[in-house]
């Protein structure tokens, strides 16, 4: 067996980029910055795609799609999106490559085939989805308009790591159009709150709701909300965004209806995504030192059975046994695998699942068949017990409801253990080193705020939804302060 995965404690992020490799997730590609999501590491983003997908139609909100490539002038038209997007596009100027003639063998940009207009390569798609909703909007009978995309996307990213940020990252992105503000801020916090269901119910990862500071808010939008979740080396991790973006988008790109009263007035807007960062946030929260921890809801397998046989007879009795389990299993939407492979023993089978976050895994042999049981281990607690044959699948269905649970409850209680009230900078200094929460009062200034990033490496992660109002002073300043607003070192 090779060496096992270097530990939490010693190297986090060596360990988090081995475990990606070696669960077979995803790995480095040709392309800086880019990465190849594997077949196991896919399967885990279509189950998180589809989830996410249903929660979005029970919403109300079709798909479409719209062109990879936005024209220079229209990703302009925001001038606050552009300006806050530009230093990370990619740009194409050419569409077409010829024979280099001074070096046979290999191509060169044709010159001659040099674009009109460049065309810039989507980060994000409010310019050309606000430009073409345009020629959909006239009065308030086209309103709402309720759409999501399933999109790549490329932001060239000069600190990429696997899943968390990549130049390249494939997410989906909401943009709807209101008749109303209200209407809008109602959709802006209703798609967090679809997001925060989906990270704590199938991620088993707890989030904290709240609102971006000026600082790190969406580039043209008037608020940002988002989801923050904590990791397990107590850095904070963006799950996902939600922007109000007021009419900003259709004043720049002269969106207008007639209202039902004859007035006419520019449409309000939202958008908001998530992307396959989600993918690293559920690693680093729940997988442990023997590889990955995933929860049931977003396992590809719930429950690999693993037979203990010496020669195949007795690997058809055994199997003669399973058939009806797995059967049973598969009845209650279980995914199972038997591997009853001969090319590798039990115990680098057990090895390889647990490496995989496979939550639950059966282990039988000849023994344990003549006295009617079988051997079931957890993956999130890696206990093992020996249960009765009798009436184990139904066991095992109840087993991953259970896990689901208790990997939820651990980064709850982690994310208690490691949040702090801090009152004073002293504090803020020595607590920040050792990671978490830091719950702090702050003067609202964006000045205040670089000032602590520049000093800690620490941003305000967000002010939560459900902060209380509570005097205080400015952890930095002294200034005074209506609430606490979370600090953290953040991916
Ligand atoms: P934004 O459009 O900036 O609000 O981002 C939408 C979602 O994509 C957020 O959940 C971000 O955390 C995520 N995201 C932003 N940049 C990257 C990146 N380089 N790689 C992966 N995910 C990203």
């Amino acid at each position: 067996m090779s060496k096992g995965l270097p530990k939490r404690s010693e190297n986090y992020s060596e360990w988090y980029n081995e475990l990606v490799k070696r669960a077979d997730l995803a790995e480095n590609s040709a392309v800086r910055g880019c990465m190849v999501i594997k077949p196991y590491g896919y399967s885990i983003w279509e189950k998180m795609q589809r989830a996410l997908d249903d929660m979005f139609k029970e919403t109300g909100h079709t798909n479409a799609y719209f062109p990879l490539f936005v024209p220079k002038s229209l990703f302009e038209a925001e001038e606050k999106n552009a300006e806050g997007f530009a230093k990370e596009c990619a740009v194409v100027t050419h569409y077409r490559l010829k024979n280099n003639p001074e070096k046979p063998g290999t191509l060169m940009v044709d010159p001659d085939a040099k674009l009109e207009e460049e065309l810039v390569v989507r980060p994000t798609s409010e310019a050309i989805i606000w430009s073409t909703y345009k020629n959909w909007i006239q009065s308030y009978r086209d309103l709402p308009i309720l759409i999501n995309q399933w999109a790549n996307v490329v932001r060239w990213e000069m600190r990429t790591r696997m899943f968390l940020r990549t130049a390249e990252f494939l997410w989906q992105e909401g943009h709807t159009a209101h008749a109303s503000s209200e209407e809008a801020i109602a959709e802006t916090k209703q798609m967090l709150e679809v997001y925060a269901t989906f990270a704590e119910e199938f991620m088993a990862v707890p989030v904290v709701k709240g609102f971006k500071s000026a600082n790190e808010r969406f580039a043209g939008a008037e608020e940002t909300m988002c989801i923050e979740a904590m990791m397990q080396d107590g850095k904070a991790l963006q799950a996902g965004t939600s922007h109000f973006l007021g009419q900003n988008f259709a004043k720049a790109f002269d969106v207008k209806f007639q209202s039902k009263e004859g007035k006419l007035d520019h449409v309000w807007g939202t958008s908001w995504g998530v992307s396959t960062r989600l993918m690293g946030a559920l690693i680093m929260a729940h997988s442990d030192d023997n590889g990955l921890v995933l929860p049931p809801k977003l396992a590809p397998i719930h429950v690999v059975i693993v037979p203990i046989y010496k020669g195949e007879e007795d690997l058809a009795t055994i199997s003669e046994t399973i058939k009806p389990i797995i059967k049973e299993l598969k009845s209650y939407g279980i995914t199972v695998k038997f591997d009853d492979s001969d090319a590798q023993r039990p115990g680098w089978k057990f090895a390889e699942y647990e490496l995989k976050g496979v939550p639950v895994r059966m282990a039988i042999g000849m023994r344990d068949l003549q006295n009617g049981v079988i051997e079931v281990a957890r993956r999130d607690t890696l206990s093992k017990e020996t249960r009765p044959i009798e009436g184990i699948a139904a066991y095992v269905k109840d087993l991953l409801e259970e896990i689901q649970v208790n990997i939820y409850n651990k980064a709850l209680n982690f994310r208690k253990e490691n949040s702090f009230e801090v009152n004073t900078w002293d504090e803020f200094l020595e607590q920040i080193e050792k990671g978490g929460f830091l719950h702090c009062h702050w003067d609202g200034t964006s000045e205040t705020e670089e000032k602590i990033k520049e000093l800690t490496k620490a941003t305000i992660r967000c002010i939560p939804l459900d902060a209380k109002e509570e005097e205080g002073t400015c952890i930095l300043t002294g200034k005074p302060s209506g609430k606490r607003v979370i600090f953290a070192r953040a991916y």
